[in-house]
């Protein structure tokens, strides 16, 4: 397993394969926010792709999203997208328009199947065995974590 790990809330976790349901059969697609490494709230976006079967969030939503976030006094932990069919695994499109290396992506998926939370650290720049990089999810409570 990967060491380096996105934690999230059992509410988020819930809160992302409900909304990937809903979406279907579009893909469904948002931000997930927390503090101190444990991501406690999922914002929705839109999804503005011109097909079901892709996703893109519109700049100024995406500036609002984050802008909510901030005033929240939380971070943008990861960008999310469902797959509606296809596994919970980066697409060459999802790794293609990866432009933060360094921001986690959440794929929830298939919505129809055996729906998965998978994690990973895309970069299109890297040669091509290393542009996937899956980060381990871990689900439980806040108050699980190490306190400070
Ligand atoms: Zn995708």
């Amino acid at each position: 397993m990967p060491e380096a790990a996105l934690r999230l809330t059992p509410g988020v976790a819930r809160a992302l394969v409900e909304h990937a349901a809903r979406c279907a059969p579009r893909e469904a697609c948002g931000l997930v926010a927390g503090a101190c490494g444990v991501a406690s709230a999922v914002h929705f976006a839109t999804n503005v792709a011109d097909r079901d079967d892709r996703y893109a969030i519109a700049t100024g939503e995406q500036m609002r999203l984050r802008a909510a976030i901030a005033r929240a006094g939380m971070d943008v932990m990861a960008v999310y997208h469902s797959h509606v069919d296809a596994p919970a695994w980066p697409s060459p499109r999802d790794v293609a328009l990866s432009f933060v290396p360094r921001l986690p992506h959440v794929i929830v998926g298939p919505v129809r199947g055996e729906t998965q939370i998978r994690a990973f650290l895309l970069d299109a720049s890297a040669p091509p065995d290393g542009r996937i990089a899956e980060l381990r999810v871990a689900v439980g409570d806040a108050s699980a974590a190490p306190r400070a």
